[in-house]
């Protein structure tokens, strides 16, 4: 039996830690989460504030794309959040005359929260939060608002084409495409994990959790790992993944979900930000190393 591992008073101080980011569990409670509460609302007027760096298509675009559209269905797409949207030519505020009224047109919404980015839906009258970059006000009387302290995170908007984040998706990607995207490079396998032209969505946390559990160490280079160790990292990768999906994402962040409730975040972490505390399997001391700038957190004895 695995001892559940962060205590209060430790969770308290990880919170100013500025390495964690929303990693692909937390993208994906997020996306859920706004995907129940905005589905089917129509967005009715945007706000967008005069902050350059959370803007990533010009703010016209977004607001003409945004306004008088409907929300149909919200995902993830490695860690960005897609919002589909759908605009009835009817609906339009100028329609061209020779539009055609009944055919729909699709966009889609996509945001990256970065480093401390929030998708929060409020009612108008909650108090607008320093950093607010932009509010989006729904049909239902809400607003769904994006506040980012940082501004490493990121809106855009994407019409005519479907958005491409790059990079394979951790949870449907096969075993050998897996084994390809690793195979032969001669980076540390945790940058290699890290690196989102490969896999995307794995982030510090996860990967060191994963590398743990397929007993490798973070700084093992990849061309030295055996298939049969691929395939309990690939094994590793979708479990830490889907476990942490399921416990709501990492209790370590600061961050809260779109109904403002930081409280859901329950996944244990096995190595991640455990230095010196007694590794769960055999009792070593978790060693913590610093690799392509970030922590990067192993046992000596369990991982080779
Ligand atoms: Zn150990």
């Amino acid at each position: 039996m695995i001892p559940r591992a962060p205590r209060p008073e430790q969770r308290k101080l990880r919170r100013v830690t500025l390495d964690i980011v929303p990693e692909l569990p937390e993208v994906e409670t997020i996306a859920r989460g706004l995907a129940q509460r905005v589905t089917g609302d129509v967005i009715e007027s945007v706000w967008l504030g005069s902050k350059p760096e959370p803007l990533k298509s010009p703010a016209r675009l977004i607001a003409e794309t945004l306004e008088n559209s409907r929300i149909s269905s919200v995902h993830r797409q490695g860690k960005h959040i897609v919002i589909e949207l759908e605009r009835d030519g009817s609906r339009r505020r100028k329609p061209r005359l020779k539009a055609k009224a009944t055919t729909k047109d699709r966009a889609q919404w996509i945001v990256h929260l970065g480093m401390t980015g929030q998708l929060l839906v409020t009612s108008p009258d909650a108090d607008l939060a320093k950093h607010t970059h932009a509010v989006a006000k729904l049909a239902s009387g809400r607003e769904l608002r994006f506040v980012d302290p940082r501004r490493f995170g990121r809106l855009c908007v994407v019409t005519g084409e479907q958005f491409e984040a790059g990079g394979a998706e951790p949870l449907d990607v096969d075993l050998e495409t897996f084994i390809r995207l690793f195979r032969g490079r001669k980076t540390p396998i945790k940058s290699a994990l890290l690196n989102q032209k490969l896999l995307r969505g794995v982030g510090n946390i996860y990967a060191d959790e994963a590398l743990f559990r397929a007993g490798i160490r973070p700084r093992r280079r990849a061309s030295t790992i055996t298939r049969a160790q691929f395939e309990k990292l690939y094994r590793s990768v979708q479990q830490v993944l889907k476990e942490a999906i399921e416990a709501g994402g990492s209790s370590v962040n600061d961050y809260v979900d779109s109904n403002g409730d930081p409280g859901s975040f329950q996944f244990q972490h096995r190595v991640y930000g455990r230095e010196g505390e007694p590794c769960l399997v055999c009792r070593t001391p978790v060693k913590r190393v610093v690799i392509a700038g970030r922590s990067s957190h192993y046992c000596p004895k369990c991982q080779k």
